[in-house]
């Protein structure tokens, strides 16, 4: 008898691993004073990576939410049905803190530790750390408002996750939303229409769309919305203290790319209550507060994306044998390994050092609120850009099996390019680099403080540092400059990166990058290190499990 059946040459799952297994993470917390975070870290990324979050992952995004606009009677209820997974998630990220808990904990540190805790739990489910991100976000655009910020910012940094439509502030935990984009513009807010009419009693009362609003059943948004002293920003309630629903009608969910899991709605403000937050007239200055943070989670998320399609891609070759040995061991196989890997490290290592200048410019420090003004640009533009391609090649080292659902490989490669785009996508996020140079000079001098730590340690770092300060000297006038800031921003972070890899990572991963990323001898496509690259140290690097994960 033929046997058919039998299955040879197929990777075994992947599961029960953890995702903190990673040495540049750990390496960070210790360097940067997040070392008391470990315990915490370690037990997210084992459970990130254990067959029950993999099944509450995939159930979250097989099941995706469902909008009621009305009850049976007619009456309009504006609810987003989940499955239970999703609250599953939400309740072990908020659990954990992955929201906006560093900013009730005073420990130096707790903005890192938490970065890290949303790169190693984000790799199991990226959904839903769009409600978890903005909570986070939210907390210090909202201190801008005083009076409110004292009543919700318990809520938002307590860690109960407690779903449901309630009055806020009777809740044991809130989740925070943030509500700009509208049809006629998304990353040009200030053309925002909906109109906020002042109401006597220092609330104002919103009425207008917004085309896209995440995690309509947030307990609260913040809002942007023309008031008569112009664009300011907003807190508006999804129920108003008296119980009432707030004048928030869900019109449409988005049939989206990814990011399945999560709900994004159309909505509409038929006269919603909002109270002022910030300055009236000043709601960008104000806003951006929470987009900052958002765009360090973009950094983070996109990092995470990357280890997570790299373990696939190291797990998949390392069992997959082709033309006589494992994949793995063939040479050009390693080549595409080893790129993805020095990738991989130089996303993570940028956006925990990002996270850590957050913690240093609360705690006061100019020079670090500087850098990262400059760095976060930079790096939310040139590391979600990378997101794309780097899942792209992760899913092709799986070959046909990486194409198909239910290796998870497809999710990763349809979330990617969101990372992109929302938050200030590509060229806005470049454009931000350049307003940070015209507007911050102190930024400039705080980058090169940083990437000048590492002088004379590579002399391709030391080149690509001169050529940054080049490329500056040649901006030129604004026009030339617009045409120009992909590539600065592109330069800037790659030197950034080359200059954290040569001070903490390995001599293999350090090499690996300078002579490809800032020394031209680089092909276009991943696979392409130059022949003399140290594959087997990189790939050792890639495949170390710290004792601590
Ligand atoms: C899944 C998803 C969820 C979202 N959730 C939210 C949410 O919760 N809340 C919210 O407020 N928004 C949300 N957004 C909206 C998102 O922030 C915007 O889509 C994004 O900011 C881009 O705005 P836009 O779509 O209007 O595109 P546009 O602003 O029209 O931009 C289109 C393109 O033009 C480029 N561009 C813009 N200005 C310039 C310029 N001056 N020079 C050169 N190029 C330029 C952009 O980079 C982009 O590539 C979400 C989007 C998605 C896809």
């Amino acid at each position: 008898m033929t046997v058919t059946h039998e299955v040879t040459n197929q990777a075994p799952p992947l599961t029960g691993f953890s995702t903190a297994d990673e040495p540049a993470l750990w390496e960070a917390l210790r360097r940067d004073g997040g070392a008391w975070g470990e315990p915490e870290v370690a037990a997210l990324g084992a459970l990130a990576g254990s067959a029950e979050v993999q099944d509450q992952a995939r159930w979250a995004e097989q099941q995706p939410p469902r909008l009621h606009t009305h009850d049976r009677y007619g009456h309009r209820v504006d609810e987003v049905e989940f499955h239970p997974a999703w609250h599953q998630l939400m309740a072990t990220a908020v659990e954990h803190g992955l929201h906006a808990a560093p900013w009730g904990d005073g420990r130096p540190g707790a903005h890192l530790v938490r970065a890290a805790k949303f790169y190693v739990w984000s790799q199991a489910e990226a959904g839903h750390g769009c409600p978890v991100s903005m909570t986070y976000a939210a907390v210090p655009a909202l201190r801008a408002a005083p009076e409110l910020a004292a009543h919700y910012e318990p809520l938002l940094t307590a860690r109960h996750y407690d779903p449901g439509l309630r009055p806020p502030l009777t809740k044991r935990g809130l989740i925070a939303g943030m509500s700009m984009t509208e049809k006629q513009g998304g990353s040009d807010v200030r053309a925002n229409t909906t109109a906020a009419v002042p109401a006597g009693d220092g609330s104002y009362r919103l009425t207008g769309h917004k085309w896209f609003t995440s995690a309509p059943m947030s307990d609260v948004f913040l809002a942007l919305a023309q008031a008569p002293e112009g664009l300011t920003c907003f807190l508006v309630p999804r129920v108003l203290p008296d119980g009432t629903r707030n004048g928030m009608h869900l019109m449409r969910l988005k049939d989206k790319l990814g990011n399945r899991s999560n709900a994004s709605s159309e909505i509409e403000y038929a006269d919603a209550v909002a109270w002022p937050v910030g300055a009236p007239g000043r709601g960008v200055r104000t806003i951006v507060e929470m987009v900052n943070m958002t765009r360090l989670d973009c950094v983070l998320g996109s990092a995470a994306g990357m280890r997570a399609g790299l373990r696939q891609a190291l797990h998949h070759t390392a069992h997959r044998r082709a033309f006589g040995r494992e994949l793995d061991r063939q040479p050009l196989m390693r080549a595409v390994l080893a790129d993805l890997a020095v990738e991989s490290e130089a996303a993570t290592v940028l956006g925990l050092r990002l996270a850590a200048a957050v913690d240093r410019s609360q705690a006061g420090d100019a020079g670090e609120a500087a850098l990262r003004r400059l760095a976060l640009a930079a790096g939310k533009y040139w590391v979600c850009k990378r997101g794309s391609g780097h899942a792209a090649e992760a899913l092709e080292c799986l070959g046909g099996n990486g194409y198909v659902e239910d290796s998870g490989m497809p999710r990763l490669y349809r979330e990617a390019p969101l990372l992109s785009i929302w938050e200030g996508s590509g060229n806005v996020a470049a454009l931000d680099v350049l307003r940070a140079l015209s507007r911050e000079p102190a930024a400039l001098d705080a980058y090169f403080a940083e990437v000048d730590a590492a002088a004379g340690a590579d002399r391709r770092l030391d080149a690509a540092v001169a050529g940054v300060r080049k490329l500056l000297g040649g901006l030129g006038d604004p026009d030339r400059a617009q045409l120009m800031a992909r590539s600065l921003a592109e330069r800037l972070a790659l030197v950034l990166q080359g200059s954290l890899l040569v001070r903490y990572s390995t001599p293999a991963v350090a090499d690996a990058f300078c002579a490809s990323r800032l020394d031209g001898e680089w092909g276009h496509a991943f696979g392409t290190l130059p022949p003399g690259a140290d594959l087997t140290g990189v790939l050792a690097r890639a495949r170390t499990v710290p004792d601590a994960a």
